[in-house]
């Protein structure tokens, strides 16, 4: 008997566990995960998790017109970080850091947080996202 799991789920556990796939044949990340290797195309992959990986903020964009359900966190700051083991480059939102408090190159760590709230469904969805490791001053 075969299981197939719809998409929806299998990008949730993606997104909470942070799995990326690296190459080892070329030996480069993709996140997020592939069955091919995005930079060779080889098929010769394996899962790895990154979710103990510090990464480091490559550059960020700061959106003041929230969509639905992200009032409360006005404005969403979505950032590019690469990890710092793995060089995964990795597109997730930031949280416990102001605007004006950002500088690219800084550590962040990966935590997990409500991203979004659906008020009528009653759902509250999970993902990662990345904090500073030192609170800045
Ligand atoms: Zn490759």
């Amino acid at each position: 008997m075969r299981i197939i799991i719809p998409p929806s789920w299998r990008n949730r556990i993606n997104r909470y566990q942070l799995i990326a796939t690296k190459c080892r044949d070329c030996g480069r990340t993709s996140y997020p995960p592939s069955d091919i290797c995005r930079y060779c195309g080889s098929r010769n992959i394996e899962k790895i998790p990154l979710i103990n990986e510090k990464a480091r903020l490559i550059t960020w964009t700061i959106i003041y017109n929230a969509m639905d359900g992200f009032e409360e966190r006005k404005p969403v700051i979505l950032g590019i970080l690469e990890t710092i083991e793995s060089h995964a480059r990795i597109m997730a939102p930031l949280t416990d850091v102001l605007p004006e408090e950002l500088q690219s190159g800084m550590l962040m760590e990966p935590v997990l947080r409500r991203i979004m709230e659906d008020g009528e469904a009653g759902l509250i969805h999970y993902g990662i996202a990345y904090r500073p490791l030192i609170k800045p001053q």
